[in-house]
């Protein structure tokens, strides 16, 4: 049987841990040769072992994916060892909660600079090289807290409303060169960025639990079984799209005390 994304060349941002881990394991399964970016080389090294032992195939790289230099490179030798790009998925964040009153202009530029900037560099650089190849396919991963407000997030929710919107732009821009341009949009997934909330007293875990009408948080399973069939030719007359997947987090209204 011939996997859904046999022999194509994906790059996923944030790939050493997390959602993006599981991203990568996801598409590599699927067939795809992964290029798996994080902020140092050696910290997608893990991921990329992994895919290796599944008979896989993969490509470690440090890239800072808001700075625009390291973003060119690391295409160039994406393309250069694997082959031009067919399926990215931005996937690379940070979330640090701070009250807006007392919110620094840091604050603000990190979550606009990584979470949404990042966006438009690397699927910039991605469609450069989908155009001439007449095809490709770029997934956001966007956030409920793109759409809904939270307090002390000022920062991350201006970057993942941005994030919903550029794919829209991009997606009408870019159809007529057959580069499909969707966003996943995770409910509260359990990882690493969510533990280290909690330890921070930033979130309560069992609260939010409380709140999804699932009871429970997602896994990055989830999310990566989502940006599969998104990425899939099955999915060939979507674009433009945002997919929630948050158990069923954005669709309840009332507030349950058990
Ligand atoms: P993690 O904190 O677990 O992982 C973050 C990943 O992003 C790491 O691979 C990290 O690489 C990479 N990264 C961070 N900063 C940069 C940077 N400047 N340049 C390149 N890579 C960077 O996050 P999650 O897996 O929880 O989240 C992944 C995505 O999903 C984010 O966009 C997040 O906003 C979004 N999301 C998460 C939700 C959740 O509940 N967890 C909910 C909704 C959306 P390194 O290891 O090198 O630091």
């Amino acid at each position: 049987m011939t996997e859904a994304l046999d022999g194509r060349v994906a790059i996923v941002t944030g790939a050493s841990r997390g959602i993006g881990k599981s991203i990568a394991l996801e598409l590599a399964s699927a067939g795809a040769r992964v290029a798996c970016f994080a902020t140092r080389k050696a910290n997608a090294s893990d991921v990329v072992d992994a895919i290796v032992a599944q008979g896989g195939e993969a490509l470690a790289i440090g890239c800072r994916v808001e700075n625009s230099h390291e973003v060119t490179e690391a295409f160039e030798e994406v393309s250069d060892v694997l082959g031009p790009v067919d399926l990215l998925v931005n996937n690379a964040g940070v979330s640090n909660p701070m009250m807006t009153l007392e919110m620094t202009e840091e604050n603000w530029d990190q979550h606009m600079n990584v979470n949404c900037k990042s966006v438009f560099l690397c699927s910039q650089a991605a469609a450069r090289q989908m155009k001439g190849r007449r095809g490709g396919n770029i997934v956001n991963i966007g956030s409920i807290l793109g759409r809904n407000a939270f307090p002390a997030t000022l920062g991350y929710c201006a970057s993942k409303a941005a994030v919903d919107h550029m794919t829209r732009v991009m997606a009408i821009e870019w159809a007529r060169y057959g580069i499909r341009v969707n966003c996943i949009v995770p409910g509260y997934i359990r990882t690493e960025l969510i533990d280290q909330l909690q330890r921070d007293g930033k979130l309560e875990i069992a609260d939010l639990e409380r709140r999804t009408p699932q009871r429970r948080l997602g896994s990055g399973s989830d999310i990566a079984k989502a940006v599969r069939f998104v990425a899939s030719d099955d999915a060939g007359f979507m674009t433009g799209e945002a997919v929630v997947v948050d158990g069923g987090w954005s669709a309840f209204g009332y507030y349950q005390s058990k």
